[in-house]
């Protein structure tokens, strides 16, 4: 499916074919391409997520290692930190918006995104909401204000992550 703009290509559920997605910082100086299909999506509740972020928790969607790719135009205004050893977080350097993340982890290589980051309809709404909408918390241990939705609510990661290396992880996670 071509990854056009508007509503096109996002979702893609009936085309059989793996559906594309458009993200960007705040400003649009940073923009990308993402080739799903989405791996799983949840909330973190992470201290790093929460301070980096300034939120009490952020929706990511988590796709395959190399599905993320910035546009060239977009290279020059990216600057990345890590909060651990494995996780790379990508934003704009003109208005500092959280775009991507790189978490190198072996045998768990992915990358994931803030949904608010994703392509939006005139609505406001994110159009490939279906798609990316949570399906969790996750460190829900650590958060700052109770969800009441009906979600799973883990203390640690979501499925799929059970034998993430925590000590790769969370080596530099911070306590105060
Ligand atoms: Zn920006
Ligand atoms: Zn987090």
């Amino acid at each position: 499916m071509a990854t056009t703009a508007g509503t096109e290509g996002q979702g893609g559920a009936d085309s059989g074919e793996a559906p594309t997605y458009k993200g960007s910082c705040f400003c649009g100086k940073v923009k990308v391409d993402v080739k799903g299909p989405v791996a799983t999506t949840y909330a973190c509740h992470c201290t790093i997520c929460q301070r980096t972020h300034g939120a009490p928790y952020i929706a990511f969607a988590n796709f395959a290692a190399g599905s993320i790719t910035p546009t060239p135009e977009s290279k020059e205004f990216i600057a990345c930190f890590n909060t651990s050893e494995k996780l790379v977080r990508y934003h704009c350097k003109v208005c500092a918006s959280h775009v991507y993340n790189d978490i190198p982890v072996e045998g768990y290589e992915c990358v994931d995104m803030p949904v608010a980051n994703l392509e939006r309809g005139p609505d406001g709404k994110v159009l490939a909401w279906d798609d990316v909408k949570p399906q969790c918390h996750a460190l829900y241990t650590h958060r700052v204000e109770d969800v009441h939705d009906e979600l799973p609510k883990y203390d640690g990661l979501p499925p799929g992550f059970e034998n993430f290396n925590p000590g790769k992880f969370f080596h530099s996670y911070p306590t105060s």
